[in-house]
């Protein structure tokens, strides 16, 4: 077994933007940097939201940009039975309910916090969706970049849903699954992601499955301190110049790669990223 199994997991919504490389270099050159695998896989588990032939442009820009992974790529899509499996598995270990409050019954309570409402529902019911019963009680880690952090999920989100009302699985079962059946042990992606992370921690205590570590690499804002959107420059990655683009990435994330490097090859560049990675270099915020 290697020591370290990292993974890139992009939702194919659409193309990679340069916030999404800027993930995907991170989580390759700490995979690579400390000798281990990096996987991919392909977050579609959301039909709804899928694009077709996103999955396909997507793989292809990392290709492009000599972002090589490991083994088979894995799709979400395609892995509803080891979902089934592990909601099978949470339902007889008495840790969900089925919850049937619509839309607009969650909207009245004008809380976020789940009010615990449909908690004596045991058994299946149609058109329900499947919530975690969260019990009080502290979630701790310490992130890579953003350090210690501790969160009672019971008092920020409530019982929260990992089997949606229409039928399809919710992102944190998928990833807590797949991340515990690939074996992955660091994982590093955008910290949009950060607040998410306890709850899926506490998913991984109720299903018995190891914990990875996790880095959080900050999300690029502008001098106004917005988020990267399509408005503010987040155009999918142009096919000229990878390696000026991977330069650009590497230098945000506070790696000083020398000027020359600019005008090599992306294997080139990829190789001095890997010899030279620090991940403690990383700024808690990145400005374009
Ligand atoms: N699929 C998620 C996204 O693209 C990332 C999930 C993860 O890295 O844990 O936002
Ligand atoms: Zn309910």
């Amino acid at each position: 077994m290697p020591n370290y199994i990292g993974r890139f997991a992009p939702s194919p919504t659409g193309p990679l933007h340069f916030g999404s490389l800027l993930t995907a270099l991170a989580s390759w050159c700490d995979a690579r940097a400390a000798n281990g695998q990096w996987l991919l896989r392909i977050e579609d588990v959301d039909v709804v939201r899928t694009q077709l032939g996103a999955a396909e442009q997507i793989i292809r820009t990392l290709e492009h940009y000599g972002l090589w992974w490991d083994g088979e790529i894995i799709y979400q899509s395609q892995r509803t039975e080891c979902y089934q499996a592990a909601l099978q598995q949470l339902q007889q270990q008495n840790d969900i309910f089925w919850c049937t409050c619509s839309r607009a019954d969650l909207a009245q309570t004008q809380s976020d916090i789940y009010t615990g409402h449909c908690r004596a529902h045991h058994q299946y019911r149609s058109q329900a969706a499947a919530r975690l019963r969260v019990y009080k009680s502290i979630v701790d880690f310490d992130d890579g970049v953003f350090g210690h952090i501790s969160e009672s999920v019971a008092d920020t989100v409530g019982d929260f849903v990992i089997f949606r009302r229409d039928g399809l699985f919710a992102y944190h079962l998928a990833v807590v699954v797949d991340d515990a059946e690939q074996g992955i042990t660091n994982i590093v992606r955008g910290a949009d992601l950060l607040n998410n992370t306890s709850r899926q921690i506490y998913l991984q205590q109720r299903l018995a499955v190891t914990t990875p570590a996790y880095t959080h690499i900050p999300l690029v804002v502008n001098d106004n301190g917005e988020k990267l959107s399509k408005q503010t420059g987040a155009r999918a990655l142009t096919w000229d110049n990878p390696s000026h683009c991977l330069w650009q990435a590497l230098t945000l994330l506070g790696q000083h790669a020398p000027d020359v490097l600019q005008s090599e090859d992306c294997a080139t560049l990829l190789t001095w990223a890997i010899n030279h990675w620090q991940r403690e270099n990383i700024p808690k915020r990145l400005t374009l």
